[in-house]
């Protein structure tokens, strides 16, 4: 552990933890978007801007990718910040005004209507979906293709991909909810990827709990017997 100054409260935090942790931790208000402590940090949305002084350096920092380090002073909420962060809500906004996420994150920002030109996207670029299907779910079924104005996420060639197992990590971390997943009947389908999946049924209660391909790969990845998922989590005994 080392000591840190967060708005001028000596805290301790663990050495190369990242700093919006311990910010968040001694009381600190840190915005984000892209930030999730289960996935590999990313510092694309920039609203977790702080000011870090380090010796007679001082700098503005995402907080999300800054590691803790012995001595570090940080200031969360000064004028300057909280303006950086307002202009990058308000670019965030309007790419995607019509996110109900987004429109209330950014009246909680003291923003009502961007200054920008308003765009009509529904993805922010975030990532969090990339980083949970690679990192988490383990099969990178989805990536971000091109780039500059025409960057975004989707699963190769456009198309049904191979690898995904249609478990809805993606959809679940996503903070716009653009990606679209819906289970209806015995199919689960994503609009974002262009994709469906047939449901497995209980055969004790007869719902339809998983997509049978999530549950083939777990099966074959932890060597489970042929029928372990033939019922339902509260069906299990
Ligand atoms: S549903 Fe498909 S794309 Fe989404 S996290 Fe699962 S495997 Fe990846
Ligand atoms: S689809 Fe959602 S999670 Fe994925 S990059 Fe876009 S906003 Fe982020």
């Amino acid at each position: 552990m080392v000591k840190i100054l967060i708005d001028g409260k000596e805290v301790e935090a663990e050495k190369g933890s990242m700093l919006i942790e311990a910010a968040r931790g001694a009381g600190a208000v840190i915005p984000s978007l892209c930030y999730n402590d289960e996935l590999p940090s990313y510092g694309a949305c920039r609203l977790c801007l702080v000011e870090v002084k380090k010796g007679k350096r001082s700098r503005v920092t995402t907080s999300c990718n800054y590691p803790v380090m012995e001595g570090i002073e940080v200031f969360t909420a000064t004028e300057k910040i909280l303006k950086y962060r307002r202009v990058n809500m308000e670019l965030i906004l309007a790419r995607c005004p019509k996110s109900e996420a987004l429109q209330e994150m950014a009246r909680e920002m003291g923003i009502e209507k961007p200054r920008f030109s308003l765009k009509d996207e529904e993805c922010i670029l975030c990532g969090q979906c990339v980083r949970a299907c690679k990192d988490v779910v383990g099969v990178s079924a989805i990536n971000f293709v091109n780039r500059g104005d025409k960057r975004w996420v989707a699963t190769p060639f456009f198309d049904h991909s191979a690898v995904c197992i249609g478990c809805g990590s993606c959809a679940y971390v996503c903070p716009t909810q653009c990606i679209g997943m819906e289970d209806k009947g015995d199919v689960r389908s994503f609009r974002k990827w262009n994709t469906e999946f047939k449901l497995k049924s209980c055969k004790a209660c007869g719902c339809h709990f998983a997509p049978e391909f999530q549950l083939e790969y777990m099966r074959k990845k932890a060597n489970l017997p042929k029928d372990h998922f033939d019922t339902c989590p509260s069906c299990r005994p």
